[in-house]
């Protein structure tokens, strides 16, 4: 049994229309699915992913309208790495973020840069062959695209207490990190020394990091958080995936969600992130959901007019 690799990462935003213009705009990504944070849905939850709407490739936000700059520090993801295909695919983000402001950092074959609220990514020729996860972008060639995750950092001052959970959750130790690996797909994850400052959750911070799982593997899971020392939430279901959530050791939230049944359960494939979806249990509340919420648009429906 084994987790396949990272299946979404969900950070904070204060504009929820300036992320979009980032993620689908700047960045290339498919916004996948709009819709609000089941725990409180005055609250978009945004999702861009691949053309698929795949996990593996799948960063979230929530909006939080007008919060300010958060920072991470002990116990939070920093960091979130993505696979392009080359070094040319390098040359081609290294032009194109220079161009929207963000002054991306080269080293070598990778490219660091933040986003307009500090999320700070980077880029990596990917050297397994996982099935590259792609959205479609009329700016940005198909052989330039993200490809999925490859790999998140987190800052611990202390990561050795958070090794014998990753064992139990079959993580396996690298050289400098861990390697979460399934039949499919994999990532890795490590741990870096904290700043000084404590960490301040708020726009542009990290709020999780989701493991994929197999369908019928999910309650074995949630049994080795158990077993691992963690304690775990009840199974939820997320309507597009079913989840567990527990804290590790050195204090990063995980969430450990299924690979099914997906992004197209309540939306046509062709039209997804279009219009904003509820779960079921919130559709008689649409009406007074949507008057809390400042319309948004996704580029995706603006080009079909
Ligand atoms: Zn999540």
């Amino acid at each position: 049994m084994k987790l396949e690799g990272i299946h979404h990462i969900t950070a904070i935003t204060g504009d929820a229309q300036r992320n979009i213009d980032f993620y689908a705009g700047t960045m290339g990504l498919r916004l996948v699915k709009k819709t609000v944070n089941q725990d409180a849905p005055s609250v978009y939850h945004l999702f861009y992913a691949d053309e698929g709407g795949n996990p593996g490739a799948d960063l979230t936000f929530f909006e939080f309208r007008g919060a300010p700059r958060g920072r991470a520090g002990a116990g939070m993801v920093h960091r979130i790495g993505w696979r392009v295909a080359s070094t040319a695919a390098v040359d081609f983000w290294a032009e194109r973020l220079e161009a929207a402001g963000r002054e991306p950092v080269r080293a070598g074959d990778r490219l660091r840069f933040a986003d307009h609220e500090g999320l700070e990514h980077e880029l990596v020729v990917a050297t397994v062959d996982d099935q590259p996860l792609i959205a479609e972008h009329p700016e940005v060639p198909a052989e330039f695209a993200l490809q999925g995750f490859d790999s998140a950092r987190a800052f611990s001052a202390d990561p050795e207490r958070s090794a014998g959970l990753l064992d139990t959750l079959e993580f396996d130790s690298i050289d400098g990190g861990w390697e979460v690996r399934g039949s499919d797909r994999g990532g890795t994850w490590h741990y870096d020394d904290p700043p000084a400052e404590p960490g301040l959750e708020g726009a542009g911070t990290v709020h999780h990091i989701a493991w994929a799982s197999n369908m019928d593997e999910h309650l074995d899971w949630r049994r080795r958080a158990i077993e691992g020392g963690a304690h775990p939430t009840p199974v939820i279901d997320r309507f597009w995936f079913l989840s567990i959530y527990f804290r590790e050791p050195s204090g990063v939230l995980f969430e450990i969600a299924t690979l099914g049944p997906g992004f197209g359960v309540d939306e046509d494939p062709e039209r997804l992130g279009e219009k904003l979806i509820l779960p079921p249990f919130l559709e008689d509340r649409r009406e007074e959901i949507e008057a809390q919420l400042v319309p948004v648009e996704n580029p995706r429906a603006a080009a079909r007019r």
